[in-house]
């Protein structure tokens, strides 16, 4: 998996959140990167208003180098599960988002990255 490729996922994923308790919106802040399970990223989101947490499971099958931001939010599906599911990271990608994650604590930082 694409290390920009994730990016764009945490971003086009905070555009179309809402918490499914309060409606509240997530910041790069409130967004962890579980890991991969085939063609989808699995992160979770913790709601700033109501600390309710939340599986989100992106597919990413359909992406490509040439999607535009349109066509990839359009593709980008989100389902809320339970975080005993989780798969096993398999992508060097996401073990090294983690990493940057654990030394910056801000998604946001790797955007500025
Ligand atoms: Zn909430």
């Amino acid at each position: 998996m694409n290390y920009f490729i994730i990016k764009n996922i945490v971003e086009t994923t905070l555009q179309h959140f809402a918490c499914k308790e309060c409606g509240a919106k997530a910041t790069e802040q409130n967004i962890q990167i579980i890991g991969t399970a085939g063609n989808s990223l699995n992160m979770e989101v913790i709601c700033p208003e109501c600390q309710t947490s939340g599986i989100i499971k992106a597919e990413m099958n359909i992406m490509g180098v040439n999607t535009s931001p349109a066509q990839f939010a359009e593709q980008l599906k989100k389902t809320v599960g339970d975080k005993r599911k989780q798969e096993a990271i398999k992508d060097a990608d996401i073990i090294k988002v983690r990493e940057d994650l654990q030394k910056t604590h801000s998604v946001s930082d790797l955007f500025n990255s």
